[in-house]
């Protein structure tokens, strides 16, 4: 069997790497990855494959830095192209980004199987070009591998018991990877090499465009994670995006620790070290969980519902007062909520290939 695998984002690099681990253990399937270089800097591709020793991609496209029309775009062009040459029984796609669209793309059109990792996740925001993509990727593909009941809940709600589709609860990928790397965890060499002495901290990350590109809801969290960083220390991972955006905006964020992005393994040791996390991203929230963190999202919605029911991570959004309140109430993790089986338990990986191999 042959599984063509589609990649390009930061987030997927670390999804991907788990399925990979576990593909290698059996000879009689290939995996070609395919890179897009929708991401390309080194701090936020190039150290994820070496330190997670994820497979050197087959392909590496190139496609990065470009408006979401021409980069989806190019990538289709390409993605077809390997995918002529390679003949794959599977397209494996992961998550919500333009890479995952332009591989459930070129799939559907040349009627190779698409399988969808980390599907059925909604935000119920389609302003948000991740649920775009997340949504027609789900459309398109023959087997959909859920991480939570909610995803698989989701599924239904749109009809999905009527399709011609599998839909499996497989667990949640990022829970295998962190489980696997938490052994491997390594203390940021910024933080050693460098001024910043690193104290009881919160462990905070921004770069969704629903915050980056608005500029009155950056400059709030930013205005406020400077004034909680006053009595509390906040180290900021900072992506690129936000880095260029930050630049133009001159704001006065002198409390923060701001770092560059960091390898997974470093990740993995902020997470595990922190004393909370403030964060608009996906992944973070769940890892949070993972590593029994409190955790205070800065978005309006997410995906993770089930964190915010059992009360481990608030949703506040961009507001200055909420922010500021979920800060000062919040709560210390109760330990017995990492017991539910939310995620799958770090099997999702197996179950998925499993599921491959069985398909009809
Ligand atoms: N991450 C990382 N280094 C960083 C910041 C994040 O390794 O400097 C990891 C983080 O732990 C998570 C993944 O990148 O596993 C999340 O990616 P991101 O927040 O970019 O995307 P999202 O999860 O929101 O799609």
């Amino acid at each position: 069997m042959k599984i063509l695998t589609i990649l390009g984002a930061r987030p997927q690099f670390i999804k991907a790497g788990s399925v990979s681990r576990e593909i290698a253990k059996y000879k009689e399937i290939e995996e070609v990855i395919v890179h897009t270089g929708q991401h390309y800097d080194a701090n936020m591709s190039d150290i994820f494959f070496e330190e997670m020793q994820i497979p050197k991609p087959n392909y590496f496209l190139g496609i990065g830095g470009k408006s979401h029309g021409a980069m989806t775009g190019q990538m289709i062009e390409k993605i077809e192209e390997v995918c002529l040459k390679e003949n794959p029984d599977w397209v494996m796609v992961y998550g919500d980004t333009n890479s995952t669209l332009a591989g459930a793309i070129v799939a559907s059109k040349l009627h190779i199987k698409l399988a969808h990792v980390e599907a059925g996740l909604r935000s119920f925001n389609m302003k948000m070009p991740e649920e775009v993509n997340r949504i027609l990727t789900d459309r398109v593909s023959q087997i959909l591998f859920c991480p939570t009941d909610t995803a698989v809940e989701n599924l239904k709600n749109e009809g999905y018991d009527n399709l011609d589709v599998k839909v499996v609860k497989s667990g949640d990928v990022m829970q295998d990877g962190a489980m696997f790397y938490k052994k491997l965890a390594l203390e940021p060499k910024q933080i050693q090499n460098s001024k910043f002495k690193i104290q009881n901290y919160i462990l905070c990350t921004i770069h969704r465009a629903e915050n980056t590109d608005n500029e009155q809801r950056l400059r709030d969290i930013f205005e406020v994670l400077n004034e909680i960083a006053k009595e509390k220390q906040i180290i900021l991972p900072l992506h690129p995006r936000t880095k260029n955006i930050l630049n133009n905006l001159k704001l006065n964020i002198q409390n923060l620790t701001l770092i560059d992005p960091v390898g997974y393994l470093e990740m993995v040791w902020l997470i595990d070290n922190c004393s909370l996390v403030m964060t608009d991203s996906g992944g973070l929230q769940k890892e949070a969980y993972f590593f029994e963190k409190q955790s205070i999202t800065l978005r309006d919605e997410t995906e993770w519902v089930e964190l915010v029911e059992l009360g481990v991570n608030s949703l506040v959004g961009a507001d200055y007062t909420k922010i500021i309140d979920a800060y000062k109430n919040n709560s210390t993790f109760n330990t017995q909520h990492s017991k539910l089986n939310l995620y799958g338990g770090g099997k999702a990986s197996e179950n998925i290939i499993k599921e491959l191999i069985s398909y009809e």
